[in-house]
Formats: structure tokens, sequence, C-alpha cells
């Protein structure tokens, strides 16, 4: 790094996790950053507080992640969060009546084949699908072994369908893998991004389909990069809201919370509807224009999480996938974060995706469902007394994935000349998760890096792929 880069001064607008990678990834290369956040905290979307009706400190949603996310994984080594971070191969599969205690459960791992093979036996033996669902997986799976297909006006929906998928291995397979990966109903999932999912989760290699999950709260995850960028000398300025940006004589000036920042560059990494509110106090030119067309086009989808307490362990699994429910996934919060939590009594986190049935609906209604359905897999629910609940409603969770999407996300050159874009909704090549936010915010750092005249790349290497999958070309 040369030393004059060492004066050079970026404000970064957003402390979500494209603004944590792009101010980590300039700090950590000698920039001097600026990162601004609106709230109290950083982690934006992937955050947690103390939930007033419970004082329960809660994740305003469980955030997973798969060893895919190279990019997110590369920050959370930056800043030190790495050994936060712990790693799953195993999935359990539950239909109602089937659990640790009533019944044989599917479970999904890695067993001794090479990839794409390696789950192969796994798969043979879950009871929960028919030889033909699985004859119908298998060939499915298949058309995504050589690569992606490209991102056209067919859903996913209609692409299972035209695949001869039979109904219950859409119920319980493709559906619930999906649904809960890019938050949204098959019928307005793009193929392309489908075939990514389950590409990367289950053909590319064990490594790749692997889960990760926070072992600490999310804000006290994302939290670690404050400490990083001020062990660097950047500045990490809380509960400050950025109200405009300006051109000046040698960069721009942004006006935050009663302050002017005048940096050499500025990365507005924000969500599309927070760009969007800011545009109008932005410079106006053509390519503005379309940038507020786009963002006018994309849509957002709800994740409904369902927190409850209760007085005795009700299973000893730390995760599972609940099917044929409204709720979709089970985290035991108190197994996965136990550092956290208190001994007696467990916690658990249902989290329903694609929510629009349960956005109309009161949180004592959500409840009562959400018992009654747990008590389907977990027979000790039904003696187990629940001591608080808490419904968290994120009806702006993610923006759909719609097909064709791609051609609407910009990429990180913004309208306005050194002053770049990042979130999880530009042009990355993953959908809206916590990689495609890294990625973006390292993607946007390395413009920056560009404009000011040293430039340098960030994007961490992509997993190759193993045994036979490495005959075929990894596509990002
Ligand atoms: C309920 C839920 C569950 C999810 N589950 C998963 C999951 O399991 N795995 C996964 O990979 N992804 C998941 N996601 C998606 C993931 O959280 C997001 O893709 C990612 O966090 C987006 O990060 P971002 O930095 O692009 O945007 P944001 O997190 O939206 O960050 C933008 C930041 O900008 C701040 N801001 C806005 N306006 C201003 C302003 N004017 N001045 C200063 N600051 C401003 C906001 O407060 C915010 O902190 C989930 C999201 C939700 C909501």
């Amino acid at each position: 790094m040369p030393d004059s880069q060492s004066a050079k001064t970026v404000t970064v607008i957003g402390g979500g996790i494209a603004g944590i990678a792009a101010a980590c990834a300039l700090a950590g290369s000698g920039y001097r950053v600026h990162l601004l956040e609106r709230r109290p905290y950083l982690g934006g979307r992937a955050s947690s507080y103390e939930h007033p009706g419970t004082g329960e400190v809660i994740d305003n949603c469980q955030h997973v992640l798969i060893g895919r996310c190279t990019s997110l994984i590369d920050l959370y080594r930056r800043v030190g969060a790495l050994d936060s971070i712990r790693w799953y191969d195993r999935f359990t599969f539950l239909t109602p009546g089937s659990s640790e205690h009533a019944g044989p459960p599917s479970i999904i791992q890695p067993g001794a084949l090479p990839a794409p093979f390696h789950s192969t036996l796994a798969f043979l033996r879950a009871p929960a699908f028919s030889l033909r669902d699985k004859l119908a997986i298998a060939r499915g799976l298949s058309s995504f072994l050589t690569g992606l297909p490209p991102d056209t006006a067919e859903n996913f929906a209609h692409w299972l369908r035209r695949h001869g998928q039979t109904q219950r291995a859409i119920d319980r397979f493709w559906k619930p893998v999906l649904v809960s990966a890019l938050n949204e109903d098959l019928d307005r999932i793009s193929v392309h991004y489908a075939a990514k999912v389950f590409r990367e989760s289950f053909l590319l290699s064990p490594e790749s389909g692997r889960m990760g999950i926070p072992a600490i709260p999310l804000s006290e995850l994302y939290g670690k990069a404050a400490g990083y960028l001020r062990e660097r000398g950047s500045h990490v300025s809380l509960r400050t809201s950025a109200e405009s940006l300006a051109p000046a004589e040698k960069g721009w000036v942004t006006c935050a919370s009663g302050q002017s920042i005048a940096s050499d560059a500025v990365v507005l990494a924000l969500s599309f509807e927070a760009v969007a509110a800011l545009l109008p106090a932005l410079p106006q030119n053509p390519a503005s224009e379309v940038l507020a067309a786009s963002l006018a086009q994309f849509e957002h989808s709800p994740i409904t999480g369902i927190h409850l307490w209760f007085d005795r362990e009700v299973t000893r699994l730390d995760h599972a996938v609940l099917l044929d429910t409204t709720i979709q996934w089970m985290f035991n919060k108190s197994r996965l974060q136990p550092s956290h939590r208190r001994s007696e009594g467990s916690y658990l986190e249902l989290v329903v995706s694609a929510s629009r049935s349960l956005v109309p609906m009161q949180r004592q209604p959500i409840v009562d469902l959400a018992l009654a359905e747990l008590a389907q897999f977990f027979p000790a629910v039904a003696s187990a007394t629940l001591l608080k609940a808490a419904v968290v409603k994120e009806v702006r969770a993610t923006y759909s994935v719609r097909p064709e999407l791609d051609q609407l996300r910009p990429s990180a050159a913004s309208p306005w000349p050194n002053v770049f874009l990042a979130g999880d909704w530009t042009a990355t090549g993953w959908p809206a998760t916590m990689e495609g936010a890294a990625r973006s915010g390292y993607l946007a750092a390395s413009a920056v890096t560009e404009a000011l005249g040293a430039p340098q790349s960030f994007l961490a290497p992509e997993l190759p792929p193993s045994g036979l999958m490495r005959l075929f070309p990894s596509q990002p």
C-alpha cells in the first residue's frame, strides 16, 4: 500500500454487512474511513437487540451461511469473528410425527462418495421421500451439474413442473430448501438463482454446502468490525443518518445528523429502498433517473421469526427443517448460543420465510399455531410450559430474486464520480444474502481504490469444487 494512499478518505454510509465489508477492506489497506450508521448498532438487517416485550436479546432473525460464502467468511476472519461461527454438515428433515423421540427423521449429510454424490447415500436412506421422489430429485439436481442456467423469464415452479418433479419432492425438498435460502415462493424465483442454491449446497463439495451458524448474537458478531476500524484510525458514527451528498472541490461532502463530512470518495451501502429515499438529496442526472426507475421495480418479501422460551428442554437437536407445516425451521438457540443463554429451560426460534400468510395475523394466533405445529415434531412441547414468546415480522426482509431481476441490478459504479454503490441488491451474482452484501462491499471497495488511483481486489477466492465436480467449470 503506497504511503500517499494513507491520507485518502472514504465515507461509507450504512453499517450493514455491505458497509462493514467496504469499510474494513479499505481501512485494512490504509484508507481513512468514516462509517455512518443510522441505528445504534452495526449489522443492519443482520442484527440483535433487546426485545422490549421479553427483555431478552434476540437476533432480528436467525441468520445462517454456507461454506461457499467465501467473502463473508473472509470478512469474519478479518475482524476476528470466524471463531464465533459453528459449522454443521448434518441436516435433519422432520415430518410431523418424526422426531428424535417419535420416529425416523431424514438425515442429509455427506458420506464416503465423492462430490457430487457425497449426499446420495443419505438421500437414499431418507424416509421423507419415496423412491420415485428420490429419482425425480436426482434427475432435477443433475441438470445443474455442468453449470447454472441463465436468468430468463421462467420461474422455478414452472421449471419443476417441466422437469417432472413429484409433488412430495417439491413439498419436502425443492420448496423448503429454496424458500428458506431465497425467502420467496417458488413461482417468484429465478431459475438461475434456484440452481445456484442447489448446485452450491448439494453438488459442488461437502465444504461448500456445510452450514455456519453464529454462536453469539448478531450485533456482537458484526460489532467486532467497529474495533477493527478504530484500531486502524477509522471512525464509526452510530445514530448518524446521512441526509444529503454534495460534490465538493475535492470529493464529496456528506451531511449527516448535523455533521458535514468531507471525503475523497463515498460508498452508499444501503438497502435499495434507503437508496431510493436518499436519491432526491443527490445531484440529478440522466443516470440517476435510470437508477431511480430500476429501484422502483424491486419488491420485498417478508420473514417471520417466532421466539419461544420453555421451562424445560423440548429437543436435543440444534436445528431441524420442519416439513409439511407453516413453521419451516427450528433453531435451538439454547444450544446454538450456550454462553449467551440461561442454562435452565430452553429457547427456540422458529423461522417462516416468504411469510406472507402470517403478516396480517396477530401475535397470539401466530404463537398458538407455532406451538400446535411444533408439538407435532417434538412431543415434549405438549407438557412444557411456555414462559414467554416474541413474534418478529420483518416485512421488508429481503428483495425478491424474481426472474430477470439481474437486468436491474447495478454494479458498484454509481451515476456520480467517486460515489459507489454497495448492498445485497447490487450486481454480485448472489441473491439477497449476507454473502451478497459482503461481496458488494468488497466490490465497492475495489472500485474506490481504482478511482483513487491504487487498484486493489478484495473478493475472496471461490471455493474449489471437489471430487468429480472438478470436471465441471465453477461459476461465481
Ligand atoms: C429476517 C431476515 C432473515 C435473514 N436471514 C438470512 C440468512 O439466514 N442468511 C443470509 O445470508 N441472509 C439472510 N438475510 C439477508 C441479510 O440479512 C441481508 O441480505 C444483508 O444483511 C443485507 O446487508 P446490507 O448491508 O446490504 O443491507 P442492510 O443490512 O439493510 O444495511 C443497510 C444499513 O444502512 C443503514 N441506513 C439506512 N439509511 C441510512 C442513512 N440515511 N444513513 C446512515 N445509515 C443508513 C441501515 O440502518 C442499515 O444498517 C435475512 C434478512 C432478514 C431481514
